[in-house]
């Protein structure tokens, strides 16, 4: 038994026409681009809809957070209908509320609030990502 670092899944909802949906997504590309780049990864949520092998084995094969945009939790309830269980379920909505200042704005592109809060809720990600990430794994 050894340690070794994981790819860590970030699957945020499709969100179109909410900014919470947007916020979700540029949570994702935050984690991806800046905060833990090489070890989040993500896929495209209609690919699971359609049980796309490559995106089965990516959510098959490693930890997963879902990112979702409204209660409705589509992104998490479409990892879950593959009989994956989620590691960590977000609501974008809960970043706002605890960084009321922080009021996003926006909705095929977030404002600077927006960008700002989706910077800030992918370093409190960080922490979860990093755990998930060297899980102990058989060699
Ligand atoms: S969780 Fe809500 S915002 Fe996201 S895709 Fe579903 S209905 Fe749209």
């Amino acid at each position: 038994m050894s340690r070794e670092t994981r790819k860590v899944v970030v699957i945020p909802c499709s969100g179109i026409g909410k900014v919470y949906g947007a916020l979700a997504r540029e949570t994702v590309y935050e984690l991806m681009e800046r905060v833990r780049p090489g070890v989040v990864v993500t896929t495209c949520l209609p690919l699971l809809m359609i049980d796309d092998p490559e995106a089965l084995q990516l959510i098959t094969g490693n930890p997963v957070i879902t990112i979702d945009g409204c209660p409705s939790g589509c992104a998490h309830k479409n990892v879950e209908t593959h009989g994956i269980k989620v590691a960590l379920t977000c609501q974008a909505i809960n970043f706002y509320k605890a960084h009321k200042e922080l009021k996003p704005g926006g909705i095929a592109e977030l404002d600077e609030n927006g960008r700002k809060l989706a910077a800030v809720a992918a370093d409190e990600l960080a922490h979860t990502v990093d755990e998930l990430a060297q899980g102990e794994v058989e060699k």
